[in-house]
């Protein structure tokens, strides 16, 4: 068990390469966000996982990245981006709770 992701903030200079910044988790009322260092940080302490929804309905795992650029990062477990899966999350800034009208 563990917390769904369910939008991403991403940063980068080139639209091609991009790291995650910002992650929003869904609890039904609202989207809590963490930072990606705080997201780490829980990683690695082990006390919860992360995953997303894939398109297929399935979890799938995300980890702690080291990209070959330097950044420190997170990325999905799949998916051909250096974040994976993850850059097809929408926007936490457009997302919004499916609960609310
Ligand atoms: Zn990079």
């Amino acid at each position: 068990m563990g917390l769904e992701i369910v939008c991403v903030e991403r940063k980068g200079k080139k639209a091609g390469h991009r790291h995650v910044t910002v992650i929003g988790v869904d609890t039904t009322k609202v989207v809590i966000r963490f930072s990606v260092k705080t997201v780490r940080r829980i990683i690695k302490e082990g006390t919860v996982d992360f995953f997303y929804t894939g398109p297929d309905g399935l979890p799938v795992a995300v980890r702690r990245y080291k990209c070959p650029c330097g950044v420190k990062t997170i990325r999905a477990v799949r998916g051909r981006e250096n974040d994976g899966e993850l850059s097809q999350l929408p926007s936490c800034s457009s997302w919004s709770p499916s609960s609310v009208s």
